[in-house]
């Protein structure tokens, strides 16, 4: 985005910064709800989370949030733009200096270091003195969809995204890596948010991939919110014992139906009632 500010300006360079992330978004979420919503929802049926349709409504709440939020993330770009122009950010130019090694360490770190940010402060804005200013306009989606993906409140965005900033203080990454990374982002929040359930029954076995969050483990989260509060992993939710009971048994439930055509998964609830 550095290339935008110096090309056209700072006021120029904001709106096409913000031109981008909204069309990044438009592209991402919408072609992903496209898919899952439209074109082949029949297919997809069985492996909805929850069975309810979604409200025109609440999609139109979650667009509107996230474009909102487009215009602040921005604003946060700018902020380390200065930093980096001021040297006060350990950003680096040149790939050798590193080594290529250090561009897939710095990635996990940056993931790594994200994710235990994330999900401390997710708890913190649970806590019902902070819920309702600033946390709830996310939770308005109990049954998301893709364009939830970025739907905060602008005090919430702000929270989520200044620990970028602070991780390019201490962290030496490269630009290539920091573009990289907000696809990964948005592409893992467009998941979270998808309402499908994508990965294969023997995903929350393995041992590894065990640890990645699958969609249903964050639609839990939207739809009885005190559970499931990481985002990436779900190492801290496990050690916290956070997890909901029924996650583990959920995912199996839903990627145990065989049968596109099952009735049963067409009218039930995927999701336990508490
Ligand atoms: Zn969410
Ligand atoms: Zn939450």
């Amino acid at each position: 985005m550095a290339i935008l500010f110096e090309n056209f300006g700072l006021a120029g360079g904001y709106f096409l910064g913000v031109l981008s992330i909204i069309l990044r978004y438009a592209l991402i979420a919408g072609l992903a709800y496209f898919i899952f919503y439209h074109w082949k929802k029949s297919s997809f049926r069985r492996l909805k989370i929850q069975q309810r349709e979604v409200s025109k409504k609440m999609i139109q709440n979650e667009i509107f949030h996230s474009i909102y939020a487009a215009f602040i993330i921005v604003f946060m770009v700018i902020g380390i733009y200065f930093m980096h122009l001021r040297g006060w950010t350990n950003i680096y130019s040149d790939i050798h200096e590193y080594g290529i090694a250090w561009l897939f360490i710095s990635f996990f770190l940056m993931t790594f270091i994200h994710d235990t940010y994330f999900y401390w402060t997710h708890r913190l804005m649970h806590h019902p003195k902070l819920f309702t200013l600033v946390h709830g306009v996310h939770h308005q989606s109990n049954n998301p969809t893709p364009w939830a993906a970025l739907s905060f409140h602008p005090l919430e965005t702000i929270v989520e995204f200044i620990i970028f900033p602070i991780m390019l203080i201490f962290l030496p990454v490269h630009p290539i890596v920091v573009f990289i990374y907000s696809f990964w982002l948005l592409g893992f929040n467009v998941l979270g948010h998808l309402g499908y359930e994508i990965y294969p029954k023997w995903f929350i076995n393995h041992p590894i991939l065990r640890w990645l969050n699958s969609s249903t483990h964050h639609n839990m989260h939207h739809r009885y919110s005190n559970c499931n509060y990481g985002f990436y992993y779900n190492f801290w939710d496990k050690w916290m014992g956070t997890n909901h009971k029924k996650y583990y048994s959920t995912f199996e439930k839903i990627t145990n139906v065989k049968s596109k055509n099952n009735e049963t998964a067409h009218h039930s609830l995927n999701l336990p009632s508490k």
